[in-house]
């Protein structure tokens, strides 16, 4: 079917696999002889229930996440993260913080309202166009956990390789990189995303936290719907979840495992990446914005010579066909997001597209 689809570079809601999107709207009207869609019905039905529990057993699938984690979904999204983070695992009240960009900037500026964050390492001399060496970081012998923007989605830059946190529990921002390429769980402590870069619709994350982090003893004014515990205890069901993004999410999941799952998304990022790259490497009008080999397959941010050249190439990219390839107001200048969902002849085309307006400079 042609639905006369933009190619959308969004970074986030973005762009969900054609054949969920299909899928989705075949189930709208019925849900499997429910006569009723997902939206409408109650999320104490046994419908409901196993799209829950094939949801999270497909992720575990996906993912090889180890018996001693659970798998939450929590509303909010990504920003109620910052903050339940702080709450549930600053037993002495102190954090380590990695500062890479805008969204590690945003999680330092949450946990402080809780407790005492030291900042480790941080890439902030150069703009947040790297990441920082964390081989050797100095982390207190009190501090509760090492959090880290593993995919920072402004800045487009990711980790290659994982700090050393001197045996701190690891926490992870993945929000924008979820799912695009294998991960070892048991690295972490907590894993968590903002599902609606790379998997479903906004509003959700996801939380993969090792059992042992999840405490019985938070203080009494942490509000309930804050603590881990309660969702882990009542399987993301203590109150009405996010049904809807449940239900898209798993979906996705299904849909990533029968393309062959993280490793085959990987390579497909990789070749998709390498495409756009490949091309800012050798153009003499536009310029990547980080460090070769800090770079994010997902989030690719670029210049050209100036602002005003900037905005006439966003101008002329969405009069043929291409969404949302604005930088972010923040640091200005363009990016493209290519997650998952992006197919490979979307980041082609655009290629095309921008060699084209080069050639047509003097
Ligand atoms: C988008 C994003 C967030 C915030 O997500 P919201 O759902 O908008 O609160 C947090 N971290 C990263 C890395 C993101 O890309």
């Amino acid at each position: 079917m042609n639905y006369d689809r933009t190619y959308n570079f969004s970074a986030g809601p973005a762009m969900m696999p054609e054949a969920v999107l299909e899928e989705i709207a075949a189930e709208v009207l019925n849900y499997r002889g429910s006569g009723m869609s997902v939206m409408e019905m109650s999320h104490r039905s046994k419908e409901f229930q196993q799209i829950r529990d094939e949801a999270e057993a497909d992720l575990r699938k996906l993912m090889n996440i180890p018996d001693n984690y659970k798998v939450l979904f929590v509303q909010g999204g990504g920003t109620v993260q910052f903050a339940m983070v702080a709450m549930n695992l600053m037993k002495n009240g102190l954090g380590c913080y990695v500062e890479t960009g805008a969204w590690s900037k945003k999680a330092i500026a949450e946990a402080k309202k809780f407790g005492e964050v030291k900042i480790v390492a941080s890439s902030k001399d150069k703009n947040f166009s790297y990441v920082p060496d964390c081989s050797d970081l100095d982390i207190p012998e009190n501090a509760d956990y090492v959090y880290i923007c593993e995919n920072e989605t402004i800045n487009g830059t990711t980790y290659f390789k994982l700090p050393n946190t001197k045996g701190k529990p690891l926490v992870t921002d993945q929000s924008s990189m979820f799912l695009s390429r294998p991960c070892n769980v048991a690295d972490y402590g907590l894993i968590w995303a903002g599902v609606q870069k790379n998997v479903g619709p906004a509003g959700m994350a996801v939380v993969i936290i090792r059992e042992d982090l999840i405490r019985d003893d938070l203080p009494s004014s942490v509000p309930t719907y804050m603590s881990y515990k309660t969702h882990a205890d009542a399987d993301s069901l203590y109150n009405t979840p996010n049904c809807w993004a449940i239900y898209c999410c798993g979906k996705v999941f299904k849909y990533l495992l029968a393309q062959g799952g993280l490793e085959a998304m990987n390579r497909r990022n990789e070749e998709k990446a390498a495409i756009l790259y490949d091309f800012l490497d050798q153009s003499k009008f536009f310029t990547g914005a980080v460090r070769k080999q800090d770079r994010s397959l997902m989030n690719v941010p670029f210049v050209t010579p100036s602002k005003e050249q900037d905005a006439a190439v966003v101008a002329a990219s969405k009069a043929a066909g291409f969404d949302n390839l604005k930088g972010h107001k923040s640091v200005g200048g363009l990016r493209a997001s290519i997650y998952n969902a992006m197919p490979r002849e979307g980041v082609e085309a655009l290629v095309d597209f921008l060699k084209k307006y080069e050639s047509e400079q003097n």
